[in-house]
């Protein structure tokens, strides 16, 4: 029987008005659509060096990029990889990518080889851009497939310097026809199971999500061309992309680029530049609650710090309010699949709702969200935990090559299932509880329990595996692994350890090893996760 009648949805929808969405537009155009009240602005702030681009600069060398990349032979549809920290380059490159109708996808810069190599293959990229730091973790692979390599900075031999991109003329810029459903960004997700899989984001996706952060009369996330925002989130991540730079562009803020998060020098940004907005994950809000040397900064300018990308506790909430005397403070809920944004607090809109600290928001404007009974799929009312779903313009197109994971995620009404549990309470705002679904986020980075799953069963002396999330107060989770040795071996925990981080970029690596004589499976094979979670919270466990 079909349980998922439309008629007896139970959808909670924003309490802001919808408004009207340019879908139409090509992600570049909407992004620069409002640029003549603030062309001679900053726009992108470099924090290392001080050097500042103006939005007719970011505009010009995004259009110069476009035709540079014509002439390297990307065409319409082609895919580049971004291997970069955050950098001035990495926005040029996004947005010259889009002009072209081309689609970037990202990687962390830390992947080891091996997991660069898988998404570049996944992805079919045609132009690696990177940093020479970076070069040798590709370069083998690109040599053989006949892939460009570009740096940012000094290139090494054979590879092409981001001059060849940012210095062409402007007036060869690709004339291409972009249709709204046209892919722009493809990042890497689990999702609810399974290996990372390319999250095809298309144009009018991600204008669909920007609107409903930053457009309309009252917008959700106010933000306007006097306010400078902190980029430090990696823009690799679709958060980042999404919420720091994209919707930075469309309101006209100054968007202060940090490479990587530090907090003294991230103190002495914030207290120069007089930031007022702040978005940040739980790592870096714990760092403000717990460091001493918050208290010898000038922290007032700050108006809105947003968390995201996991879980923020009540008590750390709570605890960095007391640091920013003039922030509202409030979190955001984000899934790659979901465009990303679902939900955002309304303290952060131009005309503020009260809201209840724990709560990750209401659902964004010109979206449907709806909770189901895992089991049943029937929508449940206010203040029950089911699974949250969300239906509307911005989420994915769909996994990249897979309709088969795209099926299990999007159903045939459209509803994106995100495996997260939750509730909606008397007010509108949205409570995540529990995670139904296997990923383990280390300070807001995706581990995709399967991918180490598969690789521990790659040892000669392993039978069987599986990794499951642990608690850890700096990370929020870290991955541990329970392991069956094959018959007779003596493999230690330091040996499997080393295996897989041999293999993977930091936050993938297994925190502890449980030998343990068989895995709990379900009847069809499915490993049942809940039991080794329930093993690890009530501390039962093997030596
Ligand atoms: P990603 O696709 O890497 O953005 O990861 C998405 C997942 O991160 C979500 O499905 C949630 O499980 C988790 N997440 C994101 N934002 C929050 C939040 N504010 N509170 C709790 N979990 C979150």
């Amino acid at each position: 029987t079909n349980t998922n009648n439309n008629k007896q949805d139970i959808i909670f929808r924003s309490k802001l008005p919808d408004i009207y969405i340019p879908k139409h537009l090509p992600l570049h155009s909407y992004c620069f659509e409002n640029i003549s009240r603030f062309s001679s602005r900053p726009c992108l702030i470099n924090g290392a060096t001080g050097q500042t681009y103006t939005y007719y600069d970011v505009q010009l060398v995004s259009k110069k990029v476009s035709s540079g990349l014509k002439t390297l032979g990307i065409h319409q549809g082609d895919t580049i990889m971004l291997l970069l920290p955050n950098a001035p380059e990495f926005v040029f490159a996004f947005l010259g990518a889009s002009y072209c109708g081309a689609i970037s996808t990202m990687a962390n810069p830390f992947f080891t080889s091996a997991e660069v190599i898988k998404q570049v293959k996944a992805s079919n990229a045609k132009l690696i851009i990177t940093q020479a730091s970076y070069v040798d973790k590709i370069r083998e692979y690109a040599c053989e497939n006949k892939l460009k390599i570009m740096c940012i900075d000094s290139p090494p031999e054979g590879c092409l310097h981001f001059s060849v991109l940012s210095q062409a003329n402007e007036k060869y810029m690709p004339e291409v026809v972009i249709s709204p459903d046209d892919a722009v960004a493809l990042p890497y997700s689990s999702g609810t199971t399974g290996l990372p899989k390319g999250v095809m984001l298309t144009h009018k996706g991600l204008v669909t999500s920007v609107a409903q952060q930053v457009d309309g009369e009252n917008p959700n996330l106010y933000m306007h061309s006097e306010d400078v925002m902190l980029c430090v989130l990696p823009l690799f991540h679709i958060y980042s992309l999404n919420s720091v730079l994209l919707c930075g562009l469309r309101a006209g803020t100054a968007i202060l680029i940090m490479q990587k998060f530090d907090i003294v020098p991230f103190l002495e940004l914030i207290q120069k530049y007089k930031v007022t907005i702040g978005p940040f994950v739980p790592p870096i809000v714990l760092a403000i609650a717990k460091s001493p040397v918050v208290d010898n900064y000038d922290l007032s300018s700050v108006r809105t710090v947003m968390s995201g990308a996991a879980p923020l506790g009540k008590d750390l909430e709570d605890a960095v309010r007391a640091k920013f005397p003039n922030a509202k403070l409030g979190q955001g809920y984000g899934m790659t699949e979901a465009g990303p944004v679902l939900a955002m607090c309304l303290a952060f809109a131009k005309e503020p709702f009260e809201i209840k600290s724990g709560a990750c928001g209401t659902v964004v404007r010109n979206a449907e969200m709806k909770i189901v009974d895992p089991d049943t799929s029937i929508s449940l009312p206010r203040n029950q935990r089911g699974e949250i779903c969300i239906r509307g313009d911005q989420i994915m197109k769909g996994y990249l090559n897979d309709p088969e994971s795209t099926e299990r995620t999007i159903d045939k009404e459209g509803w994106l299932h995100t495996g997260d549990i939750g509730y909606i309470d008397d007010d509108d705002e949205l409570f995540i509880v529990d995670r139904l679904k296997e990923i383990i986020k280390y300070k807001g980075f995706q581990v995709a329990p399967a991918e180490l799953e598969a690789m521990l069963l790659t040892h000669p002396n392993i039978s069987d595996a599986a990794v499951v999330p642990m608690i850890d107060e700096k990370a929020g989770e870290v991955p541990v692994a329970f392991v069956v040795r094959s018959n007779g071996s003596s493999t230690t925990e330091d040996e499997v350890k080393q295996f897989i981080s041999k293999q993977v970029v930091f936050y993938k690596r297994v925190y502890r090893v449980f030998f343990v004589d068989s895995i709990p499976k379900s009847p069809s094979g499915k490993i049942l996760r809940k039991d080794l979670r329930a093993r690890l919270a009530a501390g039962d466990l093997p030596q």
